[in-house]
């Protein structure tokens, strides 16, 4: 077999990756099933995601499409249109997935009006249309009048934010009613408050304003319809009574619409942790409403990672040793202290607004009563975060960063498996580490406490990363893992980070913050015995690691110090260690790093290809394998789920 390729394609500012789901042959036909309907039920609501962007998105969607079909290979403005193409299909619409700004296309109107005229009859007549000119004035307003559907979701306060975006949640409303609407609703008293809102469409008609539920017979039935048919036969063949019980009830919320059974069937959805296999598939995140009532829809089907869930689970066995044998001072460590068992899983399915850009981990249910009466699931996305890391491989940025060949092989070599690793000893164990001193209080830190917890949990990785009990876990085969890791933390907390912050702004994020902080604190504390050297080669500054051992001794001086800091709630201490190495940029550096990193063209921006599901069925038609496969192109992949899964459209 030929080696599996991650990176597909890249246009504009997109990039384009595959990722794999490892041991889906060797699955169980039962679990295979069970798989095959839920992956059917998540690209089932695919069009509820385009017509929530977008009112206009499914008609748009349409009509690039026949055009698509019709513009000729050799006509020169092919490959503008097909990259305008591309991009609507991967921002589900007309506006850019992230920054929620209209997408600009780079042909013009008269090129359009060529392409809309060669449209045939029967196209016409199915955009609704009664000829090409209409089809040829509808779409050029659409894309060339930049001030209508200018921005998704506006969040500029001074304007009315429902009346100004152009996602497709409210009609005929402004903000104030919208407010006002919910207020009215709400029951302050109610410790158990449904999420108001979250499943519907505010209009108003005739001075009445009301809401239109997402649910069978009513609004997207087609596809929701679709999507429980799925469920259901999903709960046949599901691994457990609990999993059963948990489509069952969201299948209740879909015919019904009621948010009190959504509530239910969260908390049953928290509860199930026995299977393999899991799903989200509803109306989850309000990111996309700027009022923050309503949800967009969504999808994902996972698996765990037994695998990486093991590892985690062995670190988090041996926390007892680790709190024993980490450096901080003895009033410092936990007596007795648990790990956190954290669940790995891979994706099988994105669906909805999980697709083709994906989250890289999920901590679910949203509800604030919820989490704080029933807790909250969180999973990291092992094979996404995988897809990630070996795309980079080829994208040049190693390259262009590591001082040497060495450093180079190192991480080809043990990157992945550094990385994965120092991520399960920050979360099973770095967190939980350490007590604070009587008295003292958690929140002491105030607006630093976030940066130094993070840097706490880093340095506890870091520390015990290069341990010998690593390997006597069977964690690692050698400690060059350690060194790749150490290589890697360092070029990015001083170099390869910078390129993601503006010029002249310097770090805000914590996590940011806290690697440059560790790695500005170890340079300067080394640069006696020089532990680290920065070095210029070629006009070009690296940092190169001269003392392992030594830079080990270093990371656990600063946890030392840093647990002292927690333990004893020392605000000032916080403040003067983050101040003066978390937030300042090195202006120079940062200009440089910038204009390296830009050198390589690599997209700001990333989106996934689903693997491609087929069920086998004999003559029975039973359904008696399922087989999963990678080729399909990304344009390909559109256009199936577009003609396969085009309920609403
Ligand atoms: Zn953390």
């Amino acid at each position: 077999m030929k080696d599996f390729q991650y990176m597909v394609e890249q246009f504009a500012d997109l990039r384009i990756l595959r990722y794999k789901i490892d041991g889906f042959e060797s699955l169980p036909l039962r679990q295979k099933l069970y798989i095959y309907y839920l992956a059917e039920a998540g690209l089932s609501g695919r069009d509820i995601i385009w017509d929530q962007n977008n009112e206009y998105n499914l008609w748009l969607r349409s009509c690039l499409e026949y055009i698509h079909g019709k513009i000729e290979l050799s006509d020169p403005d092919f490959d503008l249109f097909e990259e305008f193409y591309k991009r609507v299909l991967f921002a589900n619409g007309l506006h850019h997935h992230y920054s929620t700004d209209k997408l600009k296309p780079s042909f013009n109107t008269e090129t359009l009006n060529k392409w809309t005229a060669s449209l045939s009859k029967d196209q016409v007549d199915q955009l609704g249309c009664k000829d090409a000119l209409e089809v040829f004035n509808r779409l050029s307003k659409h894309l060339f009048d930049n001030s209508h559907l200018s921005k998704r979701v506006c969040q500029d306060e001074d304007k009315d934010l429902v009346q100004n975006s152009a996602s497709n949640f409210y009609k005929g409303v402004t903000q104030k009613e919208a407010e006002d609407f919910y207020k009215s609703q709400m029951d302050e008293q109610n410790p158990e408050p449904v999420s108001y809102g979250l499943n519907s469409r505010l209009t108003k008609d005739k001075e009445q304003i009301a809401e239109e539920i997402w649910k069978v017979n009513g609004t997207y039935s087609k596809a929701i319809e679709r999507i429980v048919f799925w469920l259901r036969k999903a709960a046949e063949v599901a691994e457990n009574e609990q999993q059963k019980n948990v489509i069952d009830l969201l299948c209740q919320f879909y015919e019904i619409g009621n948010l009190e059974i959504f509530d239910q069937y969260s908390i049953e959805w928290l509860k199930e942790q026995e299977g393999a296999i899991d799903f989200i598939n509803g109306f989850i995140e309000v990111y996309g409403d700027p009022l923050g009532f309503k949800a967009t829809w969504e999808s994902l089907v996972n698996i765990i990672d037994q695998e990486e869930t093991q590892k985690a689970k062995v670190i988090s066995e041996n926390a007892q040793w680790f709190e024993d044998h980490s450096p901080v001072a003895i009033n410092h460590k936990k007596e007795e202290v648990t790990g956190v068992s954290m669940k790995v899983i891979n994706a099988i399915m994105l669906g909805g607004d999980c697709y083709p850009a994906s989250p890289l981990g999920i901590n679910l249910p949203n509800a604030e009563w919820i989490r704080e009466v029933h807790g909250s699931k969180s999973v990291s996305l092992q094979n996404i975060s995988h897809a990630y890391e070996m795309a980079s491989l080829t994208s040049g940025v190693i390259e262009e960063f590591a001082y040497s060949a060495e450093e180079i092989e190192l991480h080809k070599k043990y990157g992945a498996l550094a990385d994965h690793l120092h991520t399960h000893l920050h979360e099973c164990v770095g967190h939980g580490s350490g007590k604070l001193e009587p008295g003292v209080r958690s929140d002491a830190l105030k607006a630093y406490g976030s940066v130094i917890e993070e840097a706490r949990a880093d340095l506890f990785g870091l520390y015990f990363i290069a341990d010998k009990k690593m390997m006597a876990l069977n964690l690692i085969p050698n400690m060059d893992v350690a060194r790749a890791q150490y290589n890697a933390y360092i070029r990015n907390g001083l170099m390869i980070q910078l390129a993601r912050i503006e010029q002249g702004a310097n770090i805000e994020q914590a996590h940011m913050r806290n690697r440059q902080l560790v790695c500005k604190w170890v340079l300067e504390k080394g640069a006696q015995n020089n532990v680290i050297e920065k070095v210029e080669k070629k006009g070009k500054t690296y940092f190169k690691i001269n003392d392992y051992l030594q830079l080990r001794q270093l990371f656990g001086d600063l946890l030392i110090e840093i647990q002292r800091i927690k333990s004893q709630g020392d605000y000032d201490a916080a403040r003067s260690l983050v101040e003066s190495y978390g937030v300042q940029v090195d202006k120079h550096l940062h200009n440089e790093v910038t204009t390296r990193y830009k050198g390589l063209g690599v997209a700001p921006y990333s989106g996934f290809i689903n693997p491609k599901l087929d069920a086998i069925v004999n003559n029975e038609g039973a359904i008696i394998d399922v087989k999963i496969s990678y080729e399909e192109s990304f344009i390909e992949q559109m256009k199936r789920y577009n003609t396969e899964y085009g309920l609403l459209s």
